[in-house]
């Protein structure tokens, strides 16, 4: 049985699709983490699972049971699902035990206090049992609403942005203990977080959300190493994207060439690789020098390239780095390794895994820039 199953779900705002005919099933237990940027449709698309929003088209299941679609509406209050959203929300006239007691209607007196306290003891709240929310950090009163949204023991729990107004530190510790309350109650959740890299840490799967669509769906490793498109390669993390031209089952770039995935072997359209800061390698230049304008030591070598930009980033120093044709890759190195402006160097890819090819969106472009770039422009030093 699916925790979730939405089906040709749409939902307008007068001439604005927020979310454009939609497909998503969730397995009992499962946690998608849904990202996108703001404005995209994530809390639309919340609302509707929620019962706060009627969809346009389509069906929605919980736990199998269609709440909304169908001819058919089923109130938030009968949908088996709990909300957390980011501003908590808590009643201010309610102790944080009757906050949690709210929603557990049709249990006799005893059980409902039975099922606070425990409910509280999960997450080491039993000692504010008795406060009020604005004797609570915010962090506790997220903690708060989480127990209150988990004590009905809903078959799904909707978390919108919940912590991204507790600082980071907060932010992971919470994040960890929501996500070990949900794995042991087996509660199916669906975080919204516009935060690839929190997206990525708590989602079984991703799910990337742009102008109302999924633009793709899977587990975080494949959603950040292969994307689908420009866009989520982009959102998910810092991406550099290479021309490369297949020979035979190599894929041949500017910064060497690298073995193509069995689905792009073949293909005659014009091609690029995806290319991630920590996967591209510096070496120092052999010789030694440093070069300067109109040497040719390094021309016609793959993967000649100039440092033209260094970020300190504590642990690591990102390098911006331009290879001769004037295109630009970012290079992530550990902080023992800094190349000044200037330094001559190669820049040659790396990949722990199949690269992501994607069509060349630029090469319409690319003809020009090459055309243009024939000369070897130095910095200034
Ligand atoms: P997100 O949560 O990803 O930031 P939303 O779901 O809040 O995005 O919004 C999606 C789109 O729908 C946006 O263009 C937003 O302006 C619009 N929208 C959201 N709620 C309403 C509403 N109640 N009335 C009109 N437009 C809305
Ligand atoms: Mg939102």
């Amino acid at each position: 049985m699916n925790a979730l199953e939405l089906d040709g779900v749409r939902k307008d705002y007068g001439t604005v699709p927020a979310v454009s005919t939609l497909d998503l099933h969730l397995d009992e237990g499962e946690i998608l983490a849904l990202v996108g940027p703001s404005g995209c449709g994530k809390s639309t698309l919340l609302r509707l699972i929620a019962g706060l929003e009627e969809p346009d088209a389509g069906v929605v299941r919980v736990g199998g049971d269609v709440v909304a679609g169908d001819g058919v509406w089923c109130p938030p209050e009968r949908r088996d699902v709990g909300i957390v959203f980011q501003d908590h929300a808590l009643f201010p006239h309610l102790t944080v035990a009757e906050n949690v007691a709210f929603g557990l209607t049709g249990l006799s007196g005893s059980r409902r206090r039975e099922r606070v306290a425990e409910a509280l003891a999960m997450i080491a709240m039993a000692r504010l049992a008795d406060r009020y929310p604005h004797e609570l950090s915010g962090g506790e009163q997220q903690r708060v609403a989480l127990t209150r949204a988990l004590a009905p023991r809903p078959e799904l729990l909707l978390l919108d942005e919940p912590f991204s107004n507790l600082d980071r530190h907060l932010r992971t510790q919470i994040r960890a203990d929501t996500l070990e309350l949900l794995r042991k109650t087996g509660t199916a959740a669906v975080f919204v977080t516009h935060d690839q890299a929190e997206a990525l840490a708590i989602g079984d799967r991703v799910a990337v959300m742009r102008a109302g669509r999924i633009e793709q769906l899977g587990a975080p490793e494949p959603v950040f190493h292969t994307p689908a498109n420009r866009f989520v390669a982009t959102f998910m993390g810092d991406a550099d994207f290479l021309p490369a031209t297949l020979t035979g089952d190599m894929l041949v770039t500017e910064a060497g060439s690298v073995r193509a995935p069995e689905d792009v072997v073949g293909r005659v359209d014009a091609l690029e690789v995806m290319v991630r800061p920590h996967e591209v390698v510096l070496r120092p230049a052999s010789n030694g020098t440093t070069g300067t304008a109109g040497t040719v030591d390094h021309a016609g070598t793959v993967g000649a390239a100039c440092v033209v930009d260094t970020e300190f980033q504590g642990g690591f120093i990102l390098h911006t780095v331009r290879l001769d044709s004037g295109r630009q890759l970012r290079s992530l190195q550990p902080h023992t390794t800094h190349y000044p402006i200037g330094t001559r160097l190669h820049a040659e890819l790396s990949y722990g895994h199949p690269p992501a090819v994607l069509p060349d969106s630029d090469a319409a472009n690319t003809a020009t820039n090459t055309a243009t770039n024939g000369h070897h422009a130095e910095p200034a030093r």
